[in-house]
């Protein structure tokens, strides 16, 4: 595994921010583990957001007990839009409630995709939607003979925090395990415990695709950091002019917007 850059502009940044909570990289995120830095650079704008909120204390999170003890840590708020209640540390709440209001103005709205998994998520909810993708391409891979059968059945027995590297392995080789079989897990869902959703500072919008609302979102601190994710907004409580020097750094996927770490 490469050394990561920690004169670049993220890293620079997110040293800052650790200093102010009086914590460290390698006490959130251990250099020696894959999972933890692939997670910081695909997943880390929001260790770097306002101070309004509470990013995790750690990149990946082992167990539902850690979770929880975070989350309550944070405060939740709740809002029930439609029929769906759905919760959010209480910073975002708000923001995301502001941004719906002015939608609201213009002719639009701003709902939740898939009920309330669309905000807050426990740890279980991660290892649910982990196995749902885990599982069925460990089958196709079996099928069609990339796997053997006993090697897929030793990493269906494998516990599911050590199942995410060996499938990071096995995608270096296209053995590829997101729903649709041609790209990384990791753009389809987060690894078990990581999930900005735990951190209950991501909300997932089905009006993504209206390029107004994407604004309004942006005009309250919600921005696109995830690439590949669309409907996957992540609340960071910063203006767009702030974003840089936080060390995140403007990507363009197909006239979207997205706000990454500047790893480089
Ligand atoms: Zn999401």
């Amino acid at each position: 595994m490469p050394e990561p850059n920690l004169s670049s502009p993220f890293y620079q940044s997110l040293q800052r921010a650790l200093l102010l909570r009086n914590t460290t990289l390698s006490a959130i995120c251990p250099n020696d583990d894959s999972v933890a830095r692939r997670v910081l650079h695909d997943y880390g704008a929001m260790f770097v957001g306002s101070e309004n909120i509470l990013p995790p204390p750690l990149c990946v999170f082992s167990s539902e007990e850690q979770v929880s003890e975070f989350q309550d840590a944070a405060g939740v708020g709740s809002a029930t839009i439609g029929d769906e209640t759905i919760e959010l540390q209480p910073a975002a709440m708000d923001a995301l409630l502001k941004a719906r209001a002015q939608a609201k103005t213009e002719g639009l709205d701003i709902t939740p995709r898939d009920g309330a998994e669309a905000a807050r998520r426990s740890y279980a909810d991660t290892v649910r939607l982990w196995s749902s993708r885990f599982l069925p391409a460990l089958d196709h891979w079996t099928n069609v003979g990339r796997l053997t059968a006993g090697e897929a059945n030793r990493l269906r027995a494998l516990p599911v925090h050590k199942q995410v590297p060996e499938v990071l392995e096995l995608e270096k080789e296209g053995i590829f395990f997101s729903k649709d079989l041609s790209k990384s897990v990791l753009y389809s869902i987060a690894a078990p415990g990581t999930s900005q959703h735990i951190a209950m500072l991501a909300f997932d919008a089905n009006e993504f695709l209206n390029a107004r609302v994407r604004e309004i979102m942006s005009e309250h601190g919600w921005f696109q950091t995830v690439l590949s994710d669309l409907p996957h907004f992540t609340f960071l409580g910063l203006t767009e002019e702030e974003l840089p020097r936080r060390g995140l750094k403007p990507v363009e996927v197909n006239s979207k917007q997205f706000w990454i770490p500047d790893v480089g």
